[in-house]
């Protein structure tokens, strides 16, 4: 994917604020720290423009970034942050289900999970929830690179059996560090993108 263009929109606190339109709309979820903002700059091609890391808690918002004109990334507030208060927690998941159930333009949701452990308990969660709401996934298993390569396919296989993935459903082995799978991701991003 060439990428011409892609700038910050809005941190969107309620339903009102989502950009107007149809365009096309592939969501971020996962743990805080799994690497979201690291995947999106390096997907991107900009070094700094999801901010990554030290920012728990402040994250009660939907982060939007327009893509060559044509499509947005959704950046979902990072979950299973160990600080967050109950109430947090509550909005956090009033506000996500709200978005991902309730939004016609959703095509996909990238669901990123670390390669170096077993996806936790919240993964688990989000997966079968975008599965019971049919909503299509395509996850992506972060820092391959602090993994030896002989190692990955044993790691991968931990991430399918415990999320229990579908078969049908692409399982991408990520680094932000040497870019190892970005031109996967695109490919099945753009499997949801319409021309
Ligand atoms: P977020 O909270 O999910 O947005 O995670 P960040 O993108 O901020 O990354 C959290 C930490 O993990 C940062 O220190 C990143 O530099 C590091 N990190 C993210 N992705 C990778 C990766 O693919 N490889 C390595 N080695 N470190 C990574």
């Amino acid at each position: 994917m060439k990428i011409k263009s892609a700038e910050f929109i809005i941190s969107a606190v309620s339903k009102a604020q989502y950009p107007e339109g149809n365009l096309p709309e592939i969501a971020l979820a996962g743990r805080s720290n799994v690497g979201k903002s690291s995947f999106i700059n390096k997907l991107l091609n900009r070094r700094n423009l999801a901010r990554t890391s030290s920012k728990p808690g402040k994250t009660q918002t939907l982060n939007y970034y327009f893509i060559n004109e044509s499509f947005y990334f959704v950046d979902v507030p990072g979950y299973g942050y160990a600080k967050t208060s109950k109430t947090e927690r509550a909005a956090w998941g009033k506000m996500i289900e709200s978005y991902l159930m309730g939004r016609p333009q959703l095509q996909c949701v990238i669901s990123l999970v670390d390669l170096r452990h077993p996806p936790s308990k919240d993964d688990v969660l989000m997966y079968n929830f975008l599965k019971h709401y049919e909503i299509p996934v395509i996850v992506v298993a972060t820092k391959a690179d602090k993994i030896p390569r002989g190692k990955w396919q044993k790691h991968l296989k931990v991430v399918k059996e415990t999320l229990d993935v579908d078969p049908r459903d692409p399982v991408v082995l990520f680094s932000s560090e040497t870019g190892l799978g970005k031109e996967e991701a695109w490919q099945e991003i753009q499997k949801f993108l319409h021309d």
